[in-house]
């Protein structure tokens, strides 16, 4: 008997604005074809304004779930029935899983980050010094101080959402959090053992890097990027030819995706032909 097809896919996407640039669905695809699931990625341009629109018309039609990206990752908490701990913690979601009608937030890009780090070593007992006190570094923070660092040290310019966000490692974790105010040429502490930026800087900018006094980097530290685009940034080149070992922000893209999909659909995917979709993206452009 020829076998039944099941032109039903289980439906998945993404909700935020502007999203037109945005790769995720060439990556999760690429996981979905790859396991020969029948499953389905969309990229939605939506807002704020018409999220709950969105969010209704999702559990309507059966989605899985779905992915948010700026700027509905706060906005979206509002509309959810439960949130994972680190998530919580954050303040923000960037994965919503549907089941049974309840809506549950997770936070995996700081998971995505963590999971990439364990491939060079573990942040426990740690000092990691973050440059950036925005979205990328709020969950990187708060997922480090999670699993086990002893200290973390934020490096931003603007100092009330650096120091935002050292009350909130303080209050929530076991770890040390302190404030650096962000000067022209800033020095990284010596104690720091894993240096990450994540910031902005850099992406889609082959020769930009952040303003900090690369003499005070020594070859001992680990220097981690956030920017998927390009991977090997300024600041990792230069890093490597002191000799340090570096760590570039695809992975935790990846990471992040293989998580998602976990999440909704219980299954852990082959991370290579993910990664082998975005290289293929970035190199084109
Ligand atoms: P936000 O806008 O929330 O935060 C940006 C941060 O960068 C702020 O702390 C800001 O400082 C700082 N910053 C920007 N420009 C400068 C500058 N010229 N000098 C010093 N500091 C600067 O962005 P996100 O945290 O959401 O994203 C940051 C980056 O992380 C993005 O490029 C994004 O692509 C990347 N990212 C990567 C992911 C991955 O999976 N690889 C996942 C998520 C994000 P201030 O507070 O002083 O304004």
């Amino acid at each position: 008997m020829a076998k039944k097809i099941n032109f039903l896919s289980d439906l998945t996407g993404s909700f935020s604005t502007p999203c037109s640039e945005n790769p995720t669905v060439r990556m999760i695809e690429a996981a979905y074809q790859n396991e020969g699931m029948n499953a389905r990625f969309i990229t939605c341009e939506v807002g704020p304004e018409t999220l709950s629109h969105a969010i209704n018309g999702a559990i309507a039609m059966g989605w899985k779930g779905f992915s948010c990206s700026l700027p509905n990752k706060q906005e979206v908490i509002q509309y959810l029935d439960d949130l994972d701990t680190s998530a919580q913690v954050i303040g923000a979601v960037n994965c919503v899983v549907i089941k049974e009608g309840k809506l549950t937030g997770y936070n995996t890009d700081g998971k995505g980050f963590i999971e990439a780090l364990c491939d060079i070593t573990s942040v426990k007992g740690k000092h990691i010094t973050l440059l950036g006190a925005g979205g990328a570094a709020r969950a990187i923070a708060v997922e480090a101080a999670l699993a086990g660092a002893k200290h973390i040290t934020l490096v931003n310019r603007n100092q009330e959402r650096g120091e935002a966000l050292v009350k909130l490692i303080e209050e929530n974790t076991k770890a040390k959090a302190s404030f650096v105010k962000w000067t022209k040429h800033v020095s990284i502490e010596s104690e720091t053992e894993i240096l990450v930026n994540a910031t902005s800087i850099g992406l889609n900018d082959a020769q930009a890097i952040p303003d900090i006094d690369m003499d005070s980097l020594h070859k001992e530290m680990i220097i981690a990027d956030v920017i998927p685009n390009p991977p090997e940034t300024k600041l990792l080149r230069e890093a490597a030819k002191k000799g340090c070992t570096t760590l570039n922000g695809l992975n935790m893209l990846v990471n992040q995706g293989a998580q998602n999909i976990y999440n909704w659909f219980g299954k852990k995917v082959d991370r290579e032909p993910m990664k082998a979709s975005l290289k293929e993206i970035f190199e084109a452009k």
